[in-house]
């Protein structure tokens, strides 16, 4: 059993929430902006100075590599992301980077014997807060291993052409050019090089919190779906018009969200399934001026759990709402897309909670809601994660925040299920 050092976690976490700094506790630092070259360059240099091998692929995906006694053994895996959301925090993301960067640091120091080798990675662009989507060059990476579905939102062409949502002249493949990352394509993720990944990440959630766990051992991200819910009406001028004549598609679309809420509340309570979550996040009002009736509202409808047959019963009420009209408007249910739950590989989770158990740290079974880098690489090689307990569940804010000693902990339960994975 072996611990890392939660001087040295520290003293990372110190430096990173350096690059990117917004002023009020958070940071901001889009992918391949300079803020992230910062992170990436304080990364190549820590993995150098313990004599890791640097090697970088064709979308900026950057591994630091120590050798193992083995020299025809795979690689194993572990990281995360460095960029981060507008006026995000300091963990999601470079918490798994750096808990990466943690375990090499405590192989080198302490003179662990492994026979494979062991690889940190940062994945670009991640969040694609600036560059959509997300998820973007694991996505690429993994493509030929993908869901023929999520496949078509993640080629080639289409990525190196996304447009930044500040600046449309400049796209994810300008940014790539320009950033002194773009390395060799032989260099990516592949199952002819690499045998497991690891990635650990903040919950994004209150479980641990409530529960007084530090580790979360992760055995799925969430299966979901995201529909659209179209509304279309009248528009008339708002102070001319009759009411009971009008047809307002906004008032039809919030008659139609307490519908959703009401029925599906009591679904959750006649199955018994509390953890069941839905959320509407995101509308689009036509014409969106306060003199006129709206003749068209959209909103988003997006839910998750881990069971097939129990989203299959949220989505026929979600699609009930298509037989009816609401306050005179049609209503059109329309898919954006979905997933399939991703379970991690048995075997590694089995050494995730082995590590926590033998390290003493408190730890219970939870599910990923939020999606990673690693869902897609679980369709390459056998992966899992691992949750370090956020405070007050929070994240992709500035207050997001996780104790020094948890990360440790969190980097001290990969390390041990890594040298589990290494030694069998
Ligand atoms: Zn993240």
């Amino acid at each position: 059993m072996y611990k890392c050092s939660l001087e040295r976690m520290s003293d990372k976490i110190k430096t990173f929430s350096k690059f990117g700094d917004a002023g009020h506790g958070g940071i901001t630092r889009y992918s391949l902006s300079p803020e992230a070259i910062m992170a990436r360059n304080e990364f190549i240099k820590r993995m150098t100075a313990i004599g890791a091998k640097i090697e970088c692929d064709d979308v900026a995906n950057l591994y630091a590599t120590i050798e193992g006694s083995d020299p025809t053994a795979k690689r194993i895996v572990m990281g995360s992301h460095c960029d981060s959301v507008k006026n995000g925090g300091n963990y999601d993301g470079i918490l798994g980077v750096m808990s990466a960067m943690e375990v090499l640091e405590t192989v080198v120091a302490e003179n662990i014997p492994h026979k494979h080798p062991l690889t940190a990675m940062i994945w670009t662009n991640e969040e694609g807060s600036l560059y959509p989507p997300a998820m973007m060059c694991s996505g690429i990476v993994c493509y030929d291993y993908l869901p023929e579905d999520i496949r078509q939102k993640f080629k080639y062409e289409d990525m190196m052409n996304s447009k930044s949502i500040l600046d449309p002249t400049q796209t994810f493949g300008m940014a790539l050019e320009k950033s002194g990352f773009k390395g060799d394509k032989k260099f990516r993720l592949s199952p002819d090089r690499y045998q497991y990944m690891f990635e650990t990440h903040i919950e994004q959630g209150p479980i641990l919190e409530d529960n007084n766990k530090e580790i979360g051992v992760v055995d799925c991200v969430l299966g979901m779906f995201n529909y659209r819910l179209k509304f279309y009406g009248q528009t008339t001028h708002a102070g001319t018009f009759p009411m009971p004549k009008r047809k307002d598609a906004f008032f039809a679309a919030s008659e139609a969200l307490v519908y959703l809420h009401t029925e599906i509340d009591k679904l959750v309570e006649k199955l018994g399934v509390p953890e069941l979550v839905y959320t509407t996040g995101e509308v689009v009002c036509h014409p969106c001026v306060h003199t006129c009736v709206p003749d068209f509202f959209e909103f988003s409808f997006d839910s998750r759990h881990e069971k097939p047959e129990v989203l299959e019963q949220v989505l026929a009420i979600v699609k009930s709402c298509a037989d009816k009209t609401w306050n005179g408007c049609k209503c059109e249910v329309v898919k954006a897309w979905n997933r399939d739950t991703v379970y991690w590989d048995k075997k590694l989770v089995s050494y995730v909670k082995a590590a926590a158990e033998e390290t003493g740290v408190s730890h219970q079974y939870i599910h990923s809601g939020a999606g990673h880098d690693a869902q897609f690489c679980a369709y390459v090689i056998p992966t899992t994660m691992i949750f370090v307990q956020s405070k007050d569940g929070l994240s992709h804010c500035e207050p997001e925040y996780s104790k020094p000693e948890h990360c440790t902990d969190g980097a001290t339960v990969m390390l041990n299920a890594v040298l589990k994975a290494d030694a069998e």
